[in-house]
């Protein structure tokens, strides 16, 4: 399919050559150009449209053009978009008491604004390798198949050798266990490191492991570790980039497990799409930071702290956390009709593709309108998460018959990329 012929017919600007001439080739070649997000609707630049089943990656909580959101956004434009860290702002106080409420941590604890993912990581990190130097315990565990973000610090925590290699050597003392190994982990706990230092300082951990294609980490896992780290003195730290703020149906995923972790990392979907991050933790745990071991200049800035908190009141006011599971239900009743395997929690799942068939599936969704069927309206967004799973991830107030009609065509687009011949 020529990318330029089908997304450019009413344009005469090539914009595939304009993005491959002056941006980055770190991302693959950007499969639209978009214009329009409203609601759960994305529309391209020749007005095609498209069910949005991916929500920007978990991200788009209240979907495009959400007019409250806009109105919040536009509203502290125009009294205060930035103060730098000499001030505050009443939005900045408010979220971070926020944040710490509904992730119901203890009294005392504290809040951290950040601008992503990668960057609530880095503070955790921060947080985490403080606390071993003031320790003397060097070990820094994380899991295989975990995703933490793409800076350094991050990368370090992150598995796939492929993001990792050409940047080593990065932080050292990480040490990978196995995702849900229980044997493992205490094994971790019980040897010291071959430089006998001795003990583990943190363990970092998604309980619903995104990037590896939502995989939920078993109970008794997530249990013992959280037991081994209290009893070892050690930091559990929770990243909830993707799987916070509603997403899968609790406001984080940690709220399902029976777990109270020292520290929690947030971002994604926490200001619908304007860029923020934030850190929870306990008093003990963010009181290692001290004056001038951190900061930031846009992290939590007053256009951002808005948008979150609007983000947050929606979400309350609207259902969605119910709204997210019932996504699930939805999708759960669909694909128990055709025997197809799911997994996942509320609005974070992936469906499984035979045949390592999942990124044929995700470029012939986009492409059915296209490829002349009579009946389909709109093709659909989703993404292949890995070979064998497509991550649905939608706004969690997503119509639920546009979320059946996108199932749906998604259906032809799995049957269509399955039967494919190499
Ligand atoms: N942590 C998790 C669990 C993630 O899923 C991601 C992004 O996908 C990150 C961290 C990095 O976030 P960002 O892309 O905002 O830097």
């Amino acid at each position: 399919m020529n990318w330029n012929v089908m997304r450019m017919k009413s344009s005469s600007v090539n914009y595939k050559d304009e993005y491959t001439g002056c941006y980055f080739k770190v991302f693959g070649e950007p499969q639209l150009v978009l214009k329009h997000l409203r609601g759960s609707i994305a529309i391209d630049v020749d007005d095609n449209e498209y069910i949005d089943l991916l929500g920007g990656i978990a991200v788009n909580t209240l979907g495009g053009a959400h007019a409250e959101l806009a109105d919040a956004i536009a509203k502290q434009a125009r009294s205060v978009i930035h103060t730098s860290n000499f001030f505050t702002t009443t939005s900045q106080i408010e979220l971070a008491k926020k944040l710490i409420s509904i992730a119901e941590f203890p009294a005392g604890s504290r809040a951290f604004l950040t601008n992503s993912g990668t960057e609530s990581l880095e503070c955790a990190l921060k947080i985490v390798k403080k606390y071993a130097n003031i320790v003397s315990r060097p070990r820094i565990l994380t899991l295989t198949n975990s995703f933490h973000g793409r800076t350094l610090g991050a990368l370090s925590l992150t598995y796939k050798n492929k993001y990792r290699a050409p940047f080593m050597p990065l932080v050292p003392n990480v040490e990978f266990i196995e995702a849900g190994n229980v044997h493992e982990l205490e094994s971790v706990f019980s040897t010291k490191s071959c430089s006998e230092k001795g003990e583990v300082a943190a363990l970092f951990m998604e309980v619903i492991q995104g990037e590896a294609g939502v995989v939920e980490l078993p109970a008794d896992f997530v249990l013992r570790a959280r037991q081994l780290t209290r009893e070892h003195g050690a930091l559990l730290v929770v990243d909830e980039v993707q799987t916070g703020v509603g997403r899968t149906g609790s406001w984080f995923a940690f709220q399902n497990t029976g777990t109270q972790p020292d520290v929690v990392t947030v971002a994604k979907g926490l200001a619908g799409g304007f860029p923020i991050g934030a850190v929870i933790a306990t008093d003990q745990a963010a009181e290692i930071l001290e004056p001038g071991d951190h900061g930031t200049t846009f992290g939590g800035n007053p256009l951002a702290a808005s948008a979150a908190l609007k983000v947050l009141e929606v979400v309350e006011h609207d259902n969605l956390l119910e709204r997210a599971r019932r996504i699930y239900q939805i999708v759960a009743d669909h694909y128990g009709k055709t025997g197809r395997k799911m997994r996942g929690k509320g609005a974070l799942i992936a469906v499984e593709v035979q045949n390592e068939r999942s990124s044929n599936v995700a470029k012939l969704a986009l492409q059915f309108k296209s490829a002349g069927e009579e009946k389909c309206k709109r093709s659909v967004i989703v993404n292949a998460v890995n070979s064998s799973w497509i991550r649905i991830a939608p706004a969690l107030n997503i119509d639920h018959e546009l979320l059946e009609e996108g199932l749906i065509r998604l259906d032809v687009a799995l049957k269509e990329a399955e039967n494919e011949q190499d």
